[in-house]
């Protein structure tokens, strides 16, 4: 049977890029369920259910039905892109409006409750890489190996930020570190799976890593 691992670990740290690297190393699906947390926060944010930053959470339950996530191999650009109802939302779902409020909705039982379902579903058959923040702990505990990715806020806030204006997207680098922050406090102190690292996962610090190094790193302790 094909293996499960989960990355999980802060924002911003470099998590997608090596589960998409390991992935395709080794033959396995990439799965990223912040894209997921992400898709249900923009259709709140679509449907006027967060005013102020406050969410209705209430109706929310009520059309959680409504919300049908899914991924599509895109083979030109070698990656999976996240759909909403059908929709592409690739693009859309990394704005820093969907992130000042993806902690939120993330931090909602039935919202997790929702989107672990899913990812248990769709990891059952193994020959995945699967990241986020409660993989290890919470959606695979039997993972066959558990990563636990971090790096100084600073070196995160620079790559986001690198990452959004090469998109020609109008940011400040004060801004992304405030949200950085701002996640990883709330990501590790909300009551549903907090952020936590597993008791049996393996600490990945890439603040001077390169890339490459970082695969080279995960293929030797996979060989282990
Ligand atoms: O990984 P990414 O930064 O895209 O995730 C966005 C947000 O979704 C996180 O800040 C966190 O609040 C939430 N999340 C989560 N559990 C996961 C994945 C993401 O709570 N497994």
């Amino acid at each position: 049977k094909q293996s499960i691992i989960a990355i999980d670990g802060h924002s911003s740290c470099g998590k997608s890029t090596v589960a998409k690297d390991l992935a395709k190393e080794l033959g396995y699906v990439y799965i990223d369920t912040g894209a997921m947390y992400r898709s249900v926060t923009l259709f709140a944010m679509q449907n006027g259910l967060i005013q102020n930053g406050n969410t209705d959470e209430a109706t929310l339950k009520e059309r959680l039905g409504e919300i049908n996530i899914s991924f599509k191999y895109q083979p030109e650009e070698k990656k999976n892109e996240a759909f909403l109802n059908g929709v592409s939302v690739e693009d859309e779902i990394r704005s820093l409006e969907v992130s000042n409020n993806v902690s939120a909705i993330s931090a909602i039982g039935f919202v997790r409750k929702k989107l672990v379902e899913l990812q248990q579903e769709m990891g059952k058959e193994g020959g995945i890489v699967m990241d986020g923040r409660d993989i290890g702990t919470v959606v695979f505990p039997n993972a066959d190996l558990k990563l636990f990715m971090t790096a100084s806020p600073e070196i995160r806030a620079q790559r986001r930020y690198d990452e959004l204006t090469a998109k020609g997207d109008m940011v400040e680098f004060d801004a992304i570190l405030e949200n950085v922050k701002q996640r990883d406090y709330l990501d590790s102190t909300r009551e549903e799976s907090p952020l936590i690292q597993a008791e049996d996962a393996v600490v990945l610090d890439n603040s001077q890593l390169n890339k490459e190094e970082q695969l080279e790193w995960i293929i030797k302790v996979l060989k282990d």
